[in-house]
C-alpha cells in the first residue's frame, strides 16, 4: 500500500500526535527547482554573510526551546527534566560556523612555481539532502544543516516521521531568519519518494543518519546516480574499565552513558567490559544506580527515564533481554519494581545483565534501549578482542588513569572515536565517523567541509 501520510504516534500514550500528508510529486519537483535556483546565488554570497544569516537562524531556533522541550517528550519520550538538546545544538553549530572561513579557504599548492598561481578552491557540491533520525532530532540534523549552508549549498531536509515537528521547527527558524526562499526546505516524504529523489541524481550529496538497514536502502536508492553519501549508522558501543580506573567515576558515567535517553543514543554504551579486580564492585554500583531511575511520563518533572520512542523498539529490547536470560544471563533488575512497564507498551524498565557472552543478541546487535551487558575481563588483550568483536564501530570508551595506555589501546580498536574517562559525547572539533557497518564519511570538524564541497584546481600561468 502506498504511504500517503506521515504519522507520529506518541510513546506517552500510544495515541496519534501528528499527521501530515506526504508531498505531491509536483511539490517535490518545485522544491528541488527552487533549491537549485536559490543555490546559484547563495554560492556567491561571501561566507561572512552566509554565517550572519545562519546566526539569525540559530538564534530563532534557540528561542523556541520552551515549546520544543515538551514537544520532544511528546514525540519521542525524552523527559522534560533534561531540558532538551539546544545546548549541544548551539555548541556544535557555533563551532562549525566558527571554522567555516578557515575550512573553506583555498589551499595553495604545496610547492611554489615561479610564474604560476596554483591552488585548490572548495566549491559547494550544490544540493544536500539531509535525512535525520528521531533519537536526537535537532542535534543529528544540525550537524549537517549548518555546515552545508555555510559551505554555499542548498539543503533539503527529510526528518523522521517520529519527530516530524522538528523538521517544521527548522523551517520556521530559517524563515524567521530570512534565509533566501528555497535555500532550505523541510520535506514531508515517503521512503519511496526519498528513494526516487536520490536515484534521480537531482541532489548532489546526501547525509543520512539512521539505522544500518536504512543506510543500505539509501545506498541502493542512490546507486548509479553518483550522489555522494555520508552514512552515520547504528552502533554497539563498548566501554572498558581498566584495573587503574577511578571506579566510582566509571560507574556513574557509564550508567548515564548506557541509560540516558532510554539508551537511544547512537554512541550510548551497550556493552561494558570490567577488569576482574573491579568487577563485583562495578556491577553492584551500577545496579544500585539503575534501580534509582524513575520510569514514567516524560512530561512529569520527576521522571528520569522516559518510554522508548515506540512500542516496537521496546519489544525488540524485551526480546533481546529474554533471549539472553534464556541462554543463562542474569537479569539484575526486577521489572515489576517499575510500575510503568506493564509489558506491552513503549515503557520499558531498565536492565543490567551479567553472565552474558557474545553468542547473545544483546551483546552483538544494536539494542538502542535501556539495557546493558557487563562482562568480566582479565586485561587489555581480552578487552580489545571483545570490543572489536562487533560488526559496528562508532565509539569506544576506556576508563583508566593512564592516558598513554588509553591511546595505545585506542590504536588497536576498530572504532570511529576513542574516549578516555567519558562517553556518549560528540566533540565538534573532531570528526564524527564510524567504521564497519556504522558508516562512511565524517561529519563535524573541518573534515565535514570536505564532503560538503568539491575541490576545484586552479593552475594559472601569469608570466610567459
Ligand atoms: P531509521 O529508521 O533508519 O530512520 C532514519 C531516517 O531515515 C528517518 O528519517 C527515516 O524516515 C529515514 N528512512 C529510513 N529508511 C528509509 C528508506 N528506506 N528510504 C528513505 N528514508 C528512510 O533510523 P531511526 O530509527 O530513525 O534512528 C535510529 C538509528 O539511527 C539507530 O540505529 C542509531 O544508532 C542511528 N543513529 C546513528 C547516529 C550516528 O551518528 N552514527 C546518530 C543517531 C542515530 P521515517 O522516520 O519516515 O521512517
Amino acid at each position: 500500500m502506498a504511504e500517503t501520510d506521515i504519522v507520529c504516534i506518541s510513546p506517552i500514550d500510544g495515541r496519534e500526535l501528528v499527521r501530515r500528508p506526504i508531498m505531491s510529486e509536483a511539490a517535490i519537483d518545485a522544491a528541488l527547482a527552487a533549491a537549485r535556483e536559490a543555490q546559484k546565488s547563495w554560492r556567491h554570497v561571501p561566507v561572512s554573510e552566509r554565517l550572519a544569516r545562519l546566526d539569525a537562524f540559530l538564534n530563532a531556533l534557540l528561542a523556541m526551546n520552551q515549546e520544543v522541550v515538551p514537544e520532544i517528550a511528546q514525540q519521542m519520550g525524552r523527559p522534560v527534566r533534561y531540558g532538551g538538546e539546544f545546548r549541544g545544538v548551539e555548541e556544535r553549530a557555533r563551532y562549525m560556523m566558527g571554522i567555516a572561513e578557515k575550512s573553506l579557504t583555498p589551499i595553495p599548492a604545496d610547492d611554489e612555481k615561479p610564474g604560476f598561481r596554483r591552488m585548490i578552491k572548495r566549491e559547494p557540491v550544490g544540493l544536500v539532502l539531509v535525512i535525520a533520525p528521531w533519537n536526537y532530532p535537532y542535534l543529528t540534523a544540525i550537524n549537517a544543516i549548518v555546515p552545508a549552508l555555510a559551505a554555499g549549498n542548498a539543503v533539503l531536509l527529510k526528518h523522521a516521521s517520529q519527530t516530524v515537528l522538528a523538521g517544521e521547527r527548522f523551517q520556521a527558524a530559517m524563515d524567521k531568519a530570512g534565509v533566501p526562499k528555497g535555500l532550505f526546505t523541510n520535506l514531508h516524504l515517503s521512503h519511496d519518494q526519498t528513494g526516487r529523489i536520490l536515484g534521480s541524481g537531482l541532489v548532489d550529496h546526501c547525509n543520512f543518519t539512521g539505522s544500518v538497514s536504512g543506510g543500505r536502502s539509501i545506498e541502493r536508492a542512490a546507486a548509479g546516480s553518483f550522489t555522494s553519501l555520508g552514512l552515520e549508522l547504528g552502533g554497539k558501543d563498548p566501554a572498558y574499565v581498566r584495573a587503574d580506573a577511578d571506579i566510582d567515576h566509571a560507574i556513574e558515567n557509564l550508567v548515564d552513558g548506557a541509560f540516558f535517553n532510554s539508551g537511544q543514543c547512537c554512541c550510548g554504551i551497550e556493552r561494558i567490559y570490567v577488569h576482574e579486580t573491579h568487577y563485583d564492585r562495578f556491577v553492584e554500583g551500577a545496579v544500585d544506580l539503575v534501580k534509582g531511575y524513575v520510569l514514567g511520563n516524560p512530561l512529569d518533572e520527576a521522571t528520569t527515564l522516559g518510554p522508548m520512542a515506540h512500542k516496537r523498539f521496546a519489544d525488540l529490547v524485551r526480546g533481546q533481554n529474554a533471549e539472553a536470560v534464556a541462554k543463562g544471563a542474569r537479569a539484575h533488575i526486577d521489572a515489576k519494581k517499575f510500575a510503568a512497564d506493564t509489558g506491552g507498551t513503549a515503557y520499558l524498565a531498565p536492565q543490567v545483565l551479567t553472565n552474558v557472552d557474545h553468542s547473545m543478541s544483546v551483546m552483538r546487535d544494536e539494542s538502542f534501549g535501556p539495557t546493558v551487558g557487563i562482562m568480566k575481563v582479565s586485561g587489555d588483550e581480552e578487552a580489545i578482542r571483545l570490543m572489536n568483536d562487533s560488526p559496528y564501530g562508532l565509539s569506544a570508551a576506556i576508563w583508566t588513569s593512564d592516558v598513554d595506555a588509553a591511546e595505545a589501546i585506542g590504536d588497536k580498536l576498530e572504532t570511529g572515536t576513542v574516549f578516555m574517562n567519558r562517553c556518549d559525547y560528540l566533540d565538534p572539533a573532531l570528526a564524527w565517523t564510524g567504521v564497519k557497518d556504522t558508516g562512511r564519511g565524517a561529519s563535524l570538524s573541518r573534515l565535514a567541509y570536505e564532503s560538503l564541497t568539491r575541490p576545484k584546481s586552479y593552475h594559472l600561468r601569469h608570466t610567459l
